[in-house]
């Protein structure tokens, strides 16, 4: 087997620098199905007793808070909006899939979802939405924020139960569950460790309220958010936010604006020095990504997708800093996937300067910029080569600037990274004109420290920067 392996290897070799020297880059394509967690018959996301236990709690609480006889209870109806955000410097096209949907078919072990689908497990009373890729990675980061779908008060609260399991298991979830004011409550369940929102049952979020993180707390096969609602603080008044030909729970869609059933995507196109490591639950992945690369280095070009179908083509380009095309190629979909991935190794432009990676499917583009000749940092800098830059303002809201004259042309790097010495946010741009004029977006970080990196390839600074509101 292996020999037969070494003479493919060889033929494919000797077949490739046939033509190599007429292409500008060598590709090999490989991937195929992404395996994520999904909760399954045999691991529900919620146990009969845990059902049991939040129940007597919401009963408890709500007699606690006296919700009833305050008057809040409207009869209007809860409109969700979509109850979770990428963050923290995160910039993929996209960060989501749903991996099952409620159970509308009684009959056990019958299963049908809204839309008379299959994508759901016998008795399933929420939404599945798994992040992705590298989940635990996203959850160790604070990617992936779980936010309110509507205003309500809180009515239940969990927020210190171990969050890395895999199976099944009668561990206590990490959850939060707010009551409307037509009385319904959401459930927003397998959150991270630590990670809620310090307001305790009584107090009152509004729509977009930052929840907690997503996690994969209590019985949970990996990181994801089990959205459940309930018409009140009962059991059997289970709701179906989802409406389609089989909901047989209610006739009214929930959502503000309901997502299609399938969403078609590249969640993320990047560029990486390595194929990303994608080790089994719960150990963290690395994505292995990166922005800046030596002249005619070699990369990895990967894409991730969500719901590939069959017969559906992904157009794929390297652009020029020029905007013209440096190198393109495409790929067709022959088969159908939940979750997909598909990588390309490419020799790199030779030619300094910054450049995107684009992936078009579905009418939908997805990039990332990457830059060759930023790569090579030395290790000691001197003060001679010392960047003196002006960044401001300090402490900053928004936006950082970078703005100074008289500075050598090229491409300069600018890395932002909290306290752990995680990377939270990167960019570049490239002077042409000796004049630096950079502005950078902070908003998503949360308050606190942290440090901005701006190096090119012969000198790099380190400053201080303050994010606060
Ligand atoms: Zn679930």
């Amino acid at each position: 087997m292996k020999n037969i392996y070494h003479v493919l290897l060889l033929l494919f070799a000797i077949s490739f620098t046939g033509y190599a020297q007429n292409s500008p880059v060598e590709s090999m394509e490989s991937g195929g199905d992404l395996h994520m967690g999904r909760n399954d018959a045999n691991n529900p996301c919620i146990s009969k007793q845990q059902y049991e236990a939040i129940e007597k709690s919401f009963a408890a609480n709500e007699k606690t808070l006296d919700i009833d006889n305050k008057g809040k209870k409207k009869t209007t109806a809860t409109l969700f909006s979509w109850p979770l955000k990428m963050t923290n410097g995160l910039n993929d096209c996209s960060y989501y899939f749903i991996g099952n949907y409620i159970d509308e078919d009684t009959t056990s072990p019958g299963i049908k979802d809204y839309n008379c689908g299959t994508v759901t497990y016998d008795g399933h009373r929420g939404t599945d939405i798994g992040t992705m890729p590298f989940p635990f990675y996203k959850m160790d980061h604070d990617q992936v924020e779980v936010i309110a779908a509507a205003p309500g008060t809180i009515l239940d609260k969990i927020d210190t139960s171990f969050d890395k399991n895999c199976a099944m298991n009668n561990l206590t979830p990490n959850y939060i569950a707010i009551q409307h004011a037509d009385g319904s409550v959401a459930l927003y369940y397998h959150m991270k460790k630590n990670s809620l929102t310090t307001k305790t049952v009584g107090q009152t979020v509004v729509t977009g309220e930052f929840l907690g993180i997503v996690g994969s707390s209590g019985s949970s096969t990996g990181p994801h958010l089990h959205f459940e609602v309930w018409g009140t603080t009962a059991y059997n008044s289970l709701k179906d936010p989802w409406t389609g030909t089989c909901n047989l729970l209610n006739a009214n869609s929930w959502w503000l604006s309901q997502k299609p059933y399938t969403e078609p995507a590249i969640v993320s196109a990047s560029v990486d020095s390595a194929l990303p490591v994608m080790p089994p639950c719960p150990a963290t992945e690395t994505p292995n990504e990166d922005s800046c690369y030596t002249s005619g280095a070699t990369a990895k070009f990967v894409i991730f997708m969500r719901n590939e179908t069959i017969g559906d083509s992904s157009h794929l380009r390297i652009i020029n800093p020029n905007n013209t095309t440096f190198t393109s190629w495409a790929r067709k979909s022959t088969t159908s996937y939940l979750n997909s991935w598909w990588t390309w190794t490419k020799v790199l432009p030779t030619v300094a300067g910054s450049y995107t990676f684009e992936a078009v499917y579905n009418g939908d583009t997805c990039t990332k910029k990457f830059a060759i000749g930023c790569g090579s940092v030395p290790n000691s800098i001197t003060t001679t080569n010392l960047l003196q830059l002006r960044v401001f303002p300090n402490p900053a809201n928004d936006k950082i600037n970078i703005n100074d004259e008289g500075h050598d042309n090229g491409i300069y790097k600018f890395t932002i990274k909290n306290m752990l010495g995680q990377t939270v946010l990167s960019d570049i741009a490239t002077i042409t004109n000796n004049t630096i004029q950079k502005s950078i977006s902070i908003s998503a970080l949360p308050n606190g420290v942290y440090f901005m990196i701006i190096e090119t390839e012969k000198a790099r600074t380190l400053t201080k920067i303050v994010k606060q509101d």
